[in-house]
């Protein structure tokens, strides 16, 4: 099953992918996990990229494509993947589309996570994950059970994103806006698109995209 999510920053596509993988066994490919990566490596990618990402702004689509196209080429997604903050420009939806077609791959399904803007700068900026296992939390919505120790691994040592200041979230939900929602058509297009509501509890969000699923794989589409 190859399922891209889409939605805004803050909307949940991390943590539904996660939960995805699990369930349907298939690989989370994060954009922004990649570039991350790239970034604390030291990569020459991670250097063009970092000061972009640190705007809020998008890497150039050039970058972003070649990147996913090695990625997706790779054995662990023959079972399928998830695709988390790509495509983001209509672009990149259009390489995509290539890519695939080049490997006789189709998609699934699209799913966007559908969210309220005003609530999104207090989402973001309340997120924190376990520098040790990667676990995602929140100070509000999602703290961990004892006050500075991890849930999953007992870690004791959190980190947050650089981009989730509140100034740097404005510029993302504006390039949110200006270029990736017009992709939201493109897809609906092509029949591929299924929306969500992604200001549901997160376990009613996972159980409405897997009905969105069972619709789509059903129907072939
Ligand atoms: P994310 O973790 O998906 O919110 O991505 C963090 C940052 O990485 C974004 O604000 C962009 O600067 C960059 N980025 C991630 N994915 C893409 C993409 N598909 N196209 C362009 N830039 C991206």
């Amino acid at each position: 099953m190859n399922i891209i999510l889409l939605g805004p920053p803050g909307a949940g596509k991390g943590t539904q992918a996660k939960r995805l993988e699990e369930r349907y066994g298939v690989v989370q490919l994060s954009t922004g996990d990649m570039l991350r990566a790239a970034v604390a490596a030291g990569t020459p990618l991670g250097r063009e990229a970092k000061a972009v990402m640190d705007r809020g702004d998008l890497v150039p689509d050039a970058v972003i494509i070649a990147m996913i196209d090695e990625r997706i080429g790779r054995d662990d997604c023959a079972q399928g993947f998830i695709l988390d903050g790509f495509p983001r420009t209509v672009a990149q939806a259009e390489a995509l589309d290539a890519m695939l077609a080049r490997r006789g791959l189709e998609l699934d399904a699209v799913i966007e996570l559908a969210v309220d803007e005003s609530e999104l700068t207090q989402r973001i900026a309340g997120r924190f994950t376990c520098a040790r296992c990667g676990a995602g939390y929140h100070d509000r919505f999602k703290p961990t059970a004892v006050d500075g120790v991890c849930d999953r691994c007992g870690g004791t040592e959190f980190v947050r994103r650089a981009d989730d200041r509140a100034e740097t979230v404005h510029t993302r939900l504006a390039a949110y806006r200006s270029q990736t929602a017009p992709i939201l058509p493109y897809y609906r297009s092509h029949g591929l698109l299924h929306t969500v509501d992604g200001m549901a509890p997160m376990d009613e969000v996972a159980a409405a995209i897997d009905r969105e699923l069972a619709v789509a794989t059903a129907a072939g589409d």
